[in-house]
């Protein structure tokens, strides 16, 4: 291994050595999907870069490579088995870490015939009221399609493809290598055609050869109400088309919810504060609250505490996949009076003297010791005047 050039994995990945696997699984996503052939086509820099965080990632997401790494450097990596990178290239193999193994990929890119397409990702944003209720959107997604101009062939239109004069068309050639232990031959698929059989002689200037071009597309995505910021929406063959008849990948949608300035959600329930003044706490008040779909009416009891929760039915977010929703907590935090007059206090100097023991009974289960609120209201009566 020609191991002097060769850049220190953590250096790669961007990430300290001490960093967590979810750190270093986060720079590896972001890096990956930055240089990803498919997002810079024919970039040899880029196609160097990939190969070089998909190998830093191979052995930093492995504890024990990594432990072995981390003692003794690139040399304690020698001898096991080494790398493959090579088969790791497309988005698929990515998302198919990242989603379990459960997507049908097939290994992604190493056997020829059917290949199932790669799987995309797209970053959406909605606003907290769209994630309670739910919501339509249209998208511009954007995929590799067959090549209008030349039909999906690659061959400049007019022109066919020919057959590959040195494999002469059988796709495959002969390799002789000698080792050691005597010459061995071996059959590989052609390096000229790739395979095929077949190559172009004048590419189509449309797609440049390849058969395929970007293009948009508008999709409408039905958004249920209840996703959060976990959600992922997956939209069955909107991915990548499939080669050789494999069906298209899938395309996945990240959900963001963004914070409402309002309220905070808590599960299926939408939390929120609310002021009262010590009169509506003390006697109780209808108090027009935001909701999510506007102000409605919170009966506040007569007698009710500060910071008390207090709860309206049926006004939180829609429970995902369901008809039902959550409700909206309230909590009501009484409000002491600042700045007052001199008519003000006397007139609570009036009502506290006319205020007996009884009239905070029910504020004495609250106090966890006995007697500490006896004492405490003995003694603000004394020294209030
Ligand atoms: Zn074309
Ligand atoms: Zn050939």
């Amino acid at each position: 291994m020609a191991n002097e050039n060769k850049r220190d994995y953590y250096q790669v990945l961007g990430v300290s050595r001490d960093a967590q696997d979810a750190e270093i699984k986060k720079a590896y996503r972001r890096l990956a999907r930055e240089y990803h052939p498919d997002v810079k086509p024919g970039d040899k820099e880029a196609e160097e870069k990939f190969k070089e965080v998909n190998e830093a990632y191979e052995v930093l997401s492995d504890a024990e490579k990594r432990q072995r790494y981390d003692q003794f450097g690139f040399a304690g990596l020698e001898g096991s088995g080494g790398f493959d990178a090579s088969g790791f290239g497309d988005i698929g193999d990515i998302f198919s870490m990242f989603f379990g193994g459960d997507m049908g990929m097939g290994g992604g890119g190493r056997a020829r015939g059917a290949q199932r397409g790669a799987d995309l990702k797209m970053n959406m944003d909605i606003t907290f009221q769209e994630a309670a209720f739910g919501v339509e959107k249209e998208i511009e997604a954007v995929r590799y399609e067959s090549c209008d101009a030349c039909e999906g062939t690659g061959a400049k239109p007019g022109t066919s493809k020919i057959r590959c004069p040195h494999c002469q068309g059988t796709g495959q050639v002969r390799v002789t290598q000698r080792t050691p232990l005597g010459q061995f031959q071996s059959i590989k698929a052609c390096p000229e055609c790739g395979g095929e059989g077949e190559i172009i002689e004048a590419p189509c200037p449309e797609c440049r050869g390849r058969g395929r071009v970007r293009k948009k597309r508008k999709l409408q995505v039905r958004i249920p109400g209840g996703v959060s910021s976990d959600s992922r929406l997956r939209m069955a063959g909107e991915g990548e088309l499939g080669n050789h008849g494999g069906g298209p990948g899938d395309l996945y949608i990240f959900i963001n919810v963004r914070s409402h300035e309002l309220f905070e959600r808590r599960g299926d329930d939408v939390y929120i504060e609310i002021p009262l003044t010590f009169k509506q706490a003390a006697l109780g008040a209808d108090v027009d609250v935001p909701t999510l779909e506007g102000s409605a009416t919170l009966k506040v009891p007569e007698g009710v505490q500060s910071h008390t929760v207090l709860r309206m039915k049926g006004h939180g977010m829609t429970r995902l996949n369901t008809q039902s929703r959550g409700d909206q907590l309230v909590k009501v935090v009484v409000m002491t009076p600042t700045r007052m007059t001199s008519e003000q206090k006397e007139l609570l100097t009036r009502f506290d003297d006319a205020s007996g023991k009884d009239n905070y009974k029910n504020l004495a289960k609250g106090f966890k010791q006995k007697g500490l609120f006896d004492r405490l209201f003995r003694s603000s009566k004394s020294s209030g005047g």
